[in-house]
């Protein structure tokens, strides 16, 4: 059995496998630009940021219609529960999605299809995070804002994603404002491949109670003892910081450090279709380069539902902390 975990730090089109892709764009008559699934599979082994980012908005054209979304996140969720995922916090970047003409309704309803059975169809409880795009403009989240309106009772908060440096927090003040006098949560990467200063910024300007990543604030020792202090989650992504180049490889990846200095970190698996791995394979590597011990994975694993917005539902967030606690580790972790 795996160790019960919540992911906190997952882009649901950063799911999508060659096969479904194969199969949705068989259904919606879409053409991909590759043979078959195997050479689709060799584009997903990229080289760098950009030419992920292309791959990505690219099999995106595949993603239409309500049942489309709703697969994408059902095969997530199966994967994730296989892998002792309880509790899923979901992010999605409707921008992509309405700029290919699918509408805000069609991918929340979409999602919703899934998530609203995911607890008996799974054993997963989720949230709904709604992602601006950073390299977009301010007024274009803006706009994404109203046209989520309609559909607020399905969604719990609000992140920031994307391109990272050139785009710091505070070009999205005014929508964060708007967001949180609307009560939803507030997330946003920051501290990725952009300066420690952004994770300051989304803290001081935008408000957030989790940071993305975050890993740069170890150049910075005042915001560490920052964050140590004020128990800021971040949602750390090991096999994510390797393909991307953010670490060189897993076994300098400053988890461990991070740990050390008594930092709230969870392990999550950002796009596991093109990193390599869902939030299982993640621990599972991170155990193995870095030798945690079991104390350091249950603490992952406990961190990851602290950290969880489950204020809404205390009664859950203590019987999934009493499963971690009362877990028996085997060598087949995680
Ligand atoms: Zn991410």
């Amino acid at each position: 059995m795996p160790l019960p975990k919540a992911e906190l730090h997952l882009h649901v089109e950063g799911t999508l496998e060659p096969e479904l892709a194969f199969e949705l764009a068989a259904r919606n008559g879409v053409e991909l630009p590759y043979a078959g699934t195997d050479e689709l599979r060799e584009a997903y082994r990229f080289e760098d940021l950009q030419s992920f980012l292309d791959l990505y908005y690219e099999l995106m054209a595949v993603l239409l219609t309500e049942q489309d979304f709703a697969d994408l996140a059902d095969a997530y969720l199966a994967r994730a529960a296989a892998q002792g995922v309880r509790h899923a916090e979901i992010f999605f970047d409707p921008q992509a999605h309405l700029a290919r003409g699918v509408s805000m309704g069609t991918v929340v309803e979409g999602l919703w299809r899934a998530l609203g059975r995911s607890e008996e169809n799974h054993g997963i409880s989720t949230r709904l995070i709604l992602c601006f795009l950073r390299d977009e403009s301010a007024e274009s989240a803006f706009e994404t804002l109203e046209a989520a309106r309609p559909y607020l009772d399905r969604i719990t908060g609000i992140g920031l994603d994307s391109a990272e440096v050139g785009h710091p927090p505070a070009k999205f003040r005014r929508v964060y404002e708007a967001a949180a006098a609307l009560g939803l949560r507030r997330v946003a990467h920051a501290g990725e491949e952009g300066p420690p200063q952004y994770i300051t910024e989304a803290l001081d300007v935008l408000g957030v109670e989790r940071v993305d990543h975050g890993l740069r604030c170890m150049e910075d020792p005042a915001l560490v003892e920052r964050l140590v202090r004020d128990r800021v989650p971040l949602t750390l992504c090991p096999l994510s910081n390797v393909r991307l180049r953010t670490v060189d490889t897993l076994a300098d990846h400053p988890l461990p450090a991070m740990l050390d200095a008594g930092l709230l970190c969870t392990v999550n698996s950002d796009d596991p279709a093109y990193f390599g791995g869902y939030a299982g394979d993640n621990f599972a590597a991170v155990r193995r380069s870095l030798g945690l011990t079991e104390d350091r994975l249950r603490e992952l694993a406990r961190n990851s539902f602290l950290a969880s917005f489950l204020e809404d539902d205390e009664e859950r967030r203590a019987r999934y902390l009493a499963e971690v606690a009362a877990y028996e580790f085997g060598d087949a972790v995680s």
